[in-house]
């Protein structure tokens, strides 16, 4: 066997790859960590906009397999705004020293199986080149920032900022005139906090969303204390609800109610915090196209009372989809800004933006001059960061090419003819409140590694049949879902990139606990689904 520089190279450090670095040292692994970044934390390191924060409860988020840091870390909020995760994952990387295998502002440029040497070799942006044996991927399903398709975006002489690559110094709104593109989970939460400030704010909407209230609130020391307590039942509840939310669903029908029952309990889940009136409706709005409309109806009556202006609720009020077939942002005051004299919103389905010129923006009917331009324009979703690595397996084949046909993995973790790669959080694998999945993935991965050191086993590579089998499996399970007949990032449909124009099914909708039977089935059947030399 050749020497490699390392035995893995994780490349990314969020959540990810924090916690798979501090799973492999225990392997006695040599591992290096490639961030792009300059810090730690990924999403919580790239995302500082105004107004970022989980939808996750905090407590729920956080890692749950070190007491330790359970017992040490107190979280302020019950959805924690971002410098404070940020901190959290600043202090988890300081306690368990893994700042010292982490290289920052390196950002991986190509990955090439080398057969010969059955390694890979990882080449960084400014051309350095090492070999490991084995490559852990945890660069986020939502870490490659896009920006629109307009004519003119390089155009524009003002300030502009992407809200996933916002700049660490202080951006003040105070009496400019701004435009927010986009109104998505992370443009609902910009836009409530640049129009307490901004002179002017200009909305521009292509599609409005579904937003619910996050109500968020401080969490009392008691509140911490008793949490602290009850660490265990809360990550028992996330292992075992579908999304790995404290919040299950209602086993009741909404039609199996009285309209009074229905109602109380819409008004009651409206009031309650977080995704519980996502995750916690009745069983059958996410899938009943009749209840999904009901359900529809009564959150747009809320837009309804809380926007004054008739015309723009009528706006903000989604007409293409029913509730919870896209990503539900979560806002806190988001409907109130509409109402403030300085905020306007331009749908850009009506008239569409034509052009962005150096002093503003030209649409169809006007043209606005403007300070700034606020692109919340989100992410090339799941394979995007993948998308961006140049990654050849056997015979040089690009993973890119080889999923241009259609996403196909093995679990989420492993694609067959790239051997000895690896994903945290890839495509089809499970979602959901995220820390979760990440833990268990990693887990898996290192139990994998650690079965194949036990049995002297160098190369990985998962079968043709049992890709297929789990693919096939991650697709029945898309079936008679609501959200799987929508275009959203969850169905692989970006118009802000190339290609991806066409619906896939582009992540595992199945349950939690059913995917980690599946891979723990695996495992305890000593790995029959991959090829391993
Ligand atoms: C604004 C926002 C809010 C969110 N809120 C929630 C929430 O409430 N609940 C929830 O469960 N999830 C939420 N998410 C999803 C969130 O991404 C995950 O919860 C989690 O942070 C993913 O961690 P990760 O380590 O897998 O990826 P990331 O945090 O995205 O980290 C990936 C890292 O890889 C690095 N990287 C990527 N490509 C390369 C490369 N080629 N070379 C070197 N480095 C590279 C990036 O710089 C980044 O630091 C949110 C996402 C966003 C954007």
């Amino acid at each position: 066997m050749d020497a490699v520089d390392f035995d893995t190279i994780v490349i990314g450090a969020g959540i990810s790859g924090l916690y798979q670095l501090y799973r492999l040292r225990e392997l006695g692994q040599k591992v290096r960590v490639f961030e792009a970044g300059s810090g730690v934390g990924g999403t919580w390191y790239w995302n500082r906009y105004p107004g970022c924060r989980f939808d996750s409860e905090s407590y729920s988020y956080g890692y749950s397999f070190s007491p330790e840091l359970l017992e040490e870390w107190d979280w302020t909020e019950h959805f924690a705004p971002q410098p404070e995760t940020e901190r959290y994952l600043n202090h988890v990387a300081d306690t368990f020293d893994l700042r010292r295998d982490i290289q920052f502002r390196s950002r991986v440029k190509g990955a090439a199986w080398d057969e010969g040497r059955q390694a890979w070799e990882i080449t960084l942006e400014d051309g350095a080149r090492c070999r490991a044996r084995y490559v852990v991927t945890a660069v986020g399903p939502l870490s490659a920032p896009t920006l629109p398709r307009i004519p003119g975006v390089e155009d524009f002489r003002g300030e502009a900022y992407h809200t996933g690559l916002w700049p660490k110094h202080p951006v003040s709104f105070e009496g400019k005139r701004v435009a927010v593109i986009g109104t998505g989970a992370t443009g609902v939460q910009a836009i409530t906090e640049i129009a307490k400030t901004a002179g002017h704010l200009t909305v521009f909407q292509r599609r409005p969303n579904w937003c619910t209230p996050l109500h968020n609130r401080p969490i009392t020391k008691a509140e911490m204390d008793e949490i602290r307590r009850t660490y265990p039942a809360i990550f028992e509840r996330c292992r075992e609800t579908a999304a790995c939310f404290i919040h299950t669903t209602d086993p009741r029908g909404t039609f199996e109610v009285t309209p009074d029952e229905r109602e109380a309990f819409w008004e009651m889940l409206y009031a309650s915090p977080g995704f519980a009136i996502w995750m916690g409706n009745f069983k059958d709005v996410l899938i009943d196209r009749k209840a999904n409309a009901l359900f529809s109806d009564f959150v747009a009556g809320k837009i309804r009372q809380r926007v004054k202006d008739p015309r723009v609720a009528e706006l903000l009020i989604p007409k293409d989809h029913g509730f919870g077939t896209r990503r539900v942002p979560q806002e806190s005051g988001y409907y109130e800004a509409y109402n403030r004299p300085n905020v306007e919103l331009i749908s850009i389905i009506e008239t569409p933006i034509v052009r962005l010129m150096p002093t503003g923006i030209r649409t169809t009917a006007r043209e606005l001059d403007f300070d700034m331009i606020v692109y919340a324009t989100g992410f090339d979703a799941i394979t995007g960061s993948l998308d961006r690595i140049d990654i050849r397996g056997v015979g040089g084949r690009s993973l890119k090419e080889r999923w241009r046909a259609g996403l196909e993995t093995f679990v989420g973790v492993m694609v067959n003819g790239f051997p000895n790669l690896f994903m945290v959080m890839g495509p089809h694998t499970a979602l959901g409140n995220i820390p979760r999945s990440i833990e268990y993935n990693v887990e898996w991965i290192r139990d994998l590694l650690a079965h194949m050191g036990g049995h002297r086993l160098h190369v990985a590579d998962a079968r043709p049949d049992a890709v297929d089998e789990w693919t096939a499996f991650v697709k029945k399970k898309g079936e008679g879902l609501l959200a799987n007949e929508v275009d959203s990032w969850m169905t692989g449909v970006n118009q802000n990139v190339e290609g991806k124009n066409i619906r896939i099914v582009a992540r595992y909708s199945g349950t939690a606990p059913e995917y980690r039977d599946w891979c723990d089935r695996v495992a305890a059947e000593g790995y029959r689904e991959l090829t391993l030399v």
